[in-house]
């Protein structure tokens, strides 16, 4: 069992600018997992904000020792000691956690949604995002994503109703908003999102900080629209405590170490009778490919990080009017470009 990794530079079709941060190249980490003929692919996109870069991947994926098992099919134990090394590496994590599937399904002659017994016709659309910008760049965006349904529009900044208004001029398709933490005020928050309600806004992703828990809940209970958790999830163990805050959690692969735990999210926010929506980073085919997968147990997908992209090195899940098109090919279905 080998695992090797390489850097790639993904260049954004526009600068992608969110409430705290702006960016022109994501930079990312593709794994090769080989063992037996078979090799699996697998993906790292780092966040800053949750301790992660293109530097600290790699030192972590050095310090995993195949050879203590016996066969990539124990996947199981293999991603609990994996997971054990260090806290934290969450999209280093993912990134074997999805090549070790990649080579199950290929070991198997499988893609991964018939593991599951899903029917990938069955999968949610998804949205596709309109950073924050100037009205002209947002007007022009808007209409290169005519053919998507769903737009998700980031706000947050001090150009919300501008952003909204711009959108609204142009298109009265549905909207979700993601507020990525910007509105400080509680006050402020529930003045917005009572102005969203009247502009056919189908729900709101992380309006205020994840620190302020007791914020989101009083802002929850006062709430026209659905509140999804974005920063405030992570992983598993944090579902439970954001039942009475959200209506629902956006699982990102990369910050909950792939899809075995995202599997386990789903099936824990079902029981809390909470929304699931898939998100991503901006990522290859190879993660988007590996959320699509999970695409008929969602109920929202915001997969839309290789469309943002010009150079997306591999082929895999196609995105068609938002509508996610796996393949029949096994495993992830994905496949490096020439
Ligand atoms: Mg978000």
């Amino acid at each position: 069992m080998k695992l090797t990794w390489k850097q790639y530079d993904l260049h954004l079709k526009h600068t992608f600018r969110i409430s705290r941060s702006a960016s022109d190249v994501a930079k990312v980490i593709i794994v090769q997992f080989e063992h037996n003929g078979i090799i699996g692919y697998g993906e790292a996109s780092p966040t800053k904000r949750y301790g992660e870069s293109v530097e600290t991947i790699p030192q972590f994926l050095q310090k995993i020792d195949f050879s203590r098992f016996d066969s990539p099919l124990q996947l199981e134990d293999i991603l609990n000691y994996a997971d054990a090394i260090e806290q934290g590496n969450t999209s280093a994590k993912c990134a074997v956690d999805l090549a070790l599937h990649d080579w199950m399904g290929k070991k198997l002659n499988i893609p991964l949604y018939q593991l599951w017994g899903l029917n990938p016709a069955k999968s949610a659309k998804s949205s596709f995002t309109i950073a924050i910008d100037s009205k002209e760049v947002v007007e022009q965006k808007v209409r290169e994503a005519e053919e998507f349904p769903i737009l998700k529009v980031k706000v947050g900044a001090d150009n919300d109703e501008e952003m909204i208004n711009t959108i609204r001029k142009i298109t009265d398709k549905v909207l979700y908003v993601d507020a990525n933490e910007g509105w400080k005020d509680k006050h402020l928050a529930l003045e917005r999102i009572k102005w969203l309600k009247d502009q056919n806004v189908e729900f709101v992703e992380q309006p205020m900080p994840s620190a302020q828990l007791d914020d989101i809940k009083w802002l929850r209970d006062k709430s026209d629209l659905p509140l999804i958790a974005d920063e405030s999830v992570l992983r598993l163990q944090e579902i439970p405590k954001l039942a009475g805050a959200f209506d629902g959690i956006n699982i990102k692969l990369m910050k909950c170490t792939g899809l075995r735990e995202a599997m386990r999210m789903i099936n824990t926010a079902r029981a809390l009778n909470m929304k699931i929506m898939m998100g991503c980073m901006i990522e290859t085919a190879v993660g988007i490919s590996a959320g699509a997968h999970l695409g008929p147990l969602l109920d929202y997908a915001d997969l839309d990080g290789n469309v943002l992209i010009s150079d997306d090195p591999f082929d895999g899940v196609r995105n068609i009017k938002g509508e996610l098109k796996l393949n029949n090919n096994p495993g992830l279905g994905v496949s490096l470009k020439d």
